[in-house]
């Protein structure tokens, strides 16, 4: 009989976060437990955390805003901070900022609280010392943002479905946070779990 050295999956519950460190060479498996789930991750170098995820460079650099297995996440310097190696949903967001509070406060015209992407990032990323500005455009994983001819996007439901995952290599020393996204709409009108683990 096999016997597994993995180790069981963390769970991040509806609307949360975690912040964790992944060294280089180690992997991240991100798993959607239930269908239409969306987990927005952004990451800090731990060697200098003025080193963050690029958005821009990582278009840029991959010749495409669908990152997907076999394309590299850059950092604002141009250094490789993470390798897609495997990936079974295959669409995934690099356009949208995390949902924010303020975000929320806008949408609804009000002041009301709204748990949101953004906070519990700056909550995982806590002892770090960075101003919460520097949280930039997440890698929104399962999150399905379409792009029309004219340049229009809208976001659809995701295509994620139960036990979908996406499996990402450090190629860095990293602080990682990541969330279950607590905008309904993104997630199919009903906010999820999002199970991880480091492999
Ligand atoms: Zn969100």
């Amino acid at each position: 009989m096999e016997v597994s050295t993995l180790s069981p999956f963390c769970c991040i519950p509806a609307q949360r976060g975690a912040g964790f460190k992944l060294r280089r060479g180690q992997k991240l498996r991100v798993v959607s437990p239930e269908d239409m789930q969306v987990a927005d991750l952004f990451c800090y170098s731990v060697s200098d955390v003025t080193e963050t995820l690029s958005s821009g460079r990582s278009i840029d650099y991959n010749d495409t805003i669908y990152l997907t297995q076999g394309h590299d996440l850059y950092s604002n310097r141009s250094n490789v901070m993470l390798s897609v190696l495997e990936d079974s949903c295959g669409r995934h967001d690099f356009l949208m900022t995390p949902c924010s509070l303020r975000m929320f406060q806008i949408g609804a015209g009000n002041a009301d609280h709204h748990p949101s992407c953004h906070e519990n990032l700056v909550q995982a990323f806590q002892d770090l010392g960075i101003a919460e500005d520097t949280v930039g455009t997440t890698f929104n994983l399962f999150m399905n943002v379409e792009v029309n001819s004219q340049g229009l996007i809208s976001i659809q439901p995701p295509k994620v479905r139960a036990g979908d995952y996406i499996l990402l290599q450090a190629q860095m020393d990293l602080h990682v946070g990541l969330t279950a996204c607590s905008h309904p709409e993104t997630n199919h009108f009903h906010c999820k779990p999002i199970h991880y683990r480091i492999e």
